[in-house]
C-alpha cells in the first residue's frame, strides 16, 4: 500500500485511548492506524511526511456554533479570514449559523450562501438554517437544501435587527413545540438560543434602571433564571415533539441542574463556549464591552460548575459561538453594556482553553477529542469525521502540550483580532502546531497554508424520521 502522506512519531488520541502511532493517509482519508515501528513512510510520496514527534494528534475540532456572516458584513471578517482563524485554531470543519443580512431562511439563499463559502472557505463548513415558515414542506426544502440543523431563538429579535432574526425569532411556546414537531419529522436537529422572554423583559426592565456601564448590569438583565427557565420548557416540550434538540451556550449551573433532572426524558444534547468556561463577569467588567456575549458570563461557581458538566458528559459539546463585530461597533458602546452588541472571537482559543483544562486535570485527551470533535460528528450525522480510525477522513489537529498560547491583538487571525480583549494577555497551557483537512495541511504552526476555496460543504445524513 503506498500513501499520499504519513503521520509518524506522535502519541494518537483514538477512542480507544492515547496511544503512540503512525497514520498513512490516501485520498484524503486515514488509511492505515499502525504501531509507531511500522515503516509506512517508505511507502509515501517523498517529504510527505508529517514528524508528530512530542506532539498529540486529534481528530480535526469541528465547531458546530459560529457566526462568519458572510457575504454581509465584510468589515466584520470574511469567510477567508475566519476560516483561516479556524485552521490556526485546529478546527477542521465549521458549522456557520443563519443570522446575516438577509437571515438565511430558505433554499434559495442557504444555495447563495453555500456557494460564496465553498469559493473562500479554508475548511470544511456546513450551513444552519432559519425555520422561516412552519410547514412540513418548508421544513422538507431546507432538509433537502442540505443544512445541517435548524436554529431557533426563544425570545424575539433584537430591536433594529429583524431583518437578521427573520424566521429565527419564536418566542411562542406553541410555535417552538410546532418548530421541533416539524423538525421531528424531517429528521433534522434544532439548535435553540434558550432565554425565556418574560422573564427576560422582567429583568430587563429593572436593569433599565441601573448603570448600563458595569458588566454587572448586563448579567442581571439577562439571568441565568432566564436560560434555565426557557430550557426546562424545552425539554417538556421535546418529551412530545421527539426532536433532536440542541441547546446552545449554556452558561449557569441553575440550567445544569434542568438538564440532569431532565437526562433520559427525551433526545437532547448541549454546548457551552470557552468565554464560559475561561471567564468570569469580574472578567467582562475588566475588559469593557468587547467581552460582552449573550448570555452573559456569569459567576466562578458557575465557571467550574461547567467543567465539572464537560467533565461528567452533561454538556457533550464545546463550540465556540464566534461572533465578530468591528471594533468600530464596539467602541461606538463603550461604557453601554446594555446598548452594545454581543459576540467574541473564539475559534482560535477552543483548543487552547480545552488543553489548558487538560493540564489542570479537569478533563483528558480523549475527552478534548469527544467534546471538540466526535459528539459533534455523531450527533449531527457527519459521516467518516471526528475520530481517528481507518476510514476516517485525514482532519487532524496536531497539539503540543508542552507549548502555550498567548493571544494578543496582532497574533489572531481572526478580522475580530483587536477586539477579542478577553483573550488579550491570557496565556493557555496547550498550543496547536499543525491542522491537516483531508491529509493536506492547512496550518504548518506557524503560517496558515490553506488556499481558500479547499473546504467543501458538508451535507449531513439524516436520521430515520419520527412518525
Ligand atoms: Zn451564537
Amino acid at each position: 500500500m503506498t500513501f499520499d502522506r504519513v503521520v509518524r512519531g506522535g502519541m494518537l488520541v483514538t477512542p480507544e485511548g492515547v496511544r503512540p502511532g503512525t497514520l498513512g493517509i490516501r485520498d484524503g482519508r486515514i488509511a492505515a492506524v499502525a504501531p509507531p515501528e511500522a515503516e509506512l513512510d517508505r511507502e509515501v510520496v517523498s517529504g510527505r511526511i508529517w514528524d508528530a514527534t512530542g506532539l498529540h494528534v486529534l481528530p480535526g475540532a469541528i465547531d458546530i456554533h459560529c457566526h462568519i456572516r458572510s457575504p454581509a458584513y465584510p468589515e466584520r471578517g470574511t469567510v477567508a479570514s475566519e476560516t483561516s482563524a479556524c485552521a490556526a485554531g485546529g478546527i477542521t470543519t465549521v458549522f456557520e449559523m443563519p443570522i446575516t443580512d438577509p437571515c438565511c431562511n430558505s433554499p434559495e439563499r442557504v444555495a447563495v450562501r453555500r456557494d460564496h463559502f465553498a469559493e473562500h472557505a479554508r475548511v470544511d463548513f456546513a450551513l444552519y438554517a432559519a425555520p422561516a415558515d412552519l410547514t412540513l414542506p418548508a421544513f422538507e426544502a431546507l432538509a433537502a437544501a442540505g443544512v445541517v440543523a435548524l436554529k431557533i431563538f426563544t425570545i424575539p429579535a433584537p430591536v433594529g435587527r429583524e431583518h437578521e432574526f427573520e424566521g429565527l425569532a419564536w418566542p411562542d411556546a406553541a410555535d417552538q413545540l410546532r418548530a421541533l414537531e416539524l423538525a421531528a419529522r424531517v429528521g433534522l436537529p434544532v439548535v435553540v438560543h434558550a432565554e425565556h422572554p418574560e422573564i427576560l423583559a422582567r429583568a430587563s426592565s429593572e436593569a433599565a434602571g441601573l448603570d448600563s456601564g458595569s458588566a454587572a448590569t448586563h448579567e442581571a438583565a439577562r439571568p441565568a433564571l432566564a436560560e434555565a427557565t426557557a430550557v426546562a420548557q424545552l425539554l417538556t416540550l421535546n418529551r412530545t415533539a421527539h426532536a433532536r434538540l440542541h441547546v446552545a451556550h449554556v452558561t449557569s449551573r441553575a440550567t445544569l441542574d434542568v438538564l440532569r433532572r431532565y437526562a433520559g426524558s427525551s433526545d437532547f444534547s448541549a454546548e457551552t463556549c470557552p468565554q464560559y468556561l475561561r471567564h468570569t463577569v469580574d472578567d467582562v467588567e475588566r475588559v469593557g464591552v468587547c467581552g460582552k456575549v449573550n448570555p452573559p458570563i456569569r459567576t466562578a461557581a458557575d465557571r467550574d460548575a461547567l467543567w465539572e458538566a464537560l467533565a461528567d458528559g452533561t454538556l457533550a459539546h464545546v463550540t465556540t459561538d464566534h461572533t465578530s463585530f468591528s471594533p468600530e461597533e464596539k467602541a461606538r458602546h463603550e461604557g453601554d453594556f446594555l446598548g452594545a452588541p454581543p459576540g467574541h472571537s473564539g475559534t482560535e482559543v477552543l483548543l487552547p482553553t480545552l488543553l489548558d483544562g487538560v493540564a489542570e486535570g479537569k478533563l483528558t485527551m480523549p475527552q478534548v477529542a469527544e467534546r471538540a470533535s466526535s459528539a459533534a460528528a455523531r450527533r449531527f450525522g457527519l459521516d467518516r469525521r471526528g475520530a481517528i480510525a481507518e476510514g476516517m477522513r485525514a482532519d487532524l489537529v496536531m497539539v503540543d502540550l508542552a507549548g502555550s498560547t498567548a493571544p494578543t491583538e496582532s497574533n489572531l487571525r481572526t478580522a475580530a483580532r483587536r477586539v477579542a480583549r478577553l483573550a488579550h494577555g491570557q496565556r493557555y497551557r496547550g498550543r496547536v502546531a499543525g491542522t491537516l483537512l483531508a491529509g493536506v495541511p492547512v496550518f504548518d504552526g506557524t503560517e496558515v497554508v490553506a488556499t481558500p476555496g479547499v473546504g467543501r460543504f458538508v451535507r449531513p445524513r439524516l436520521e430515520g424520521t419520527a412518525s
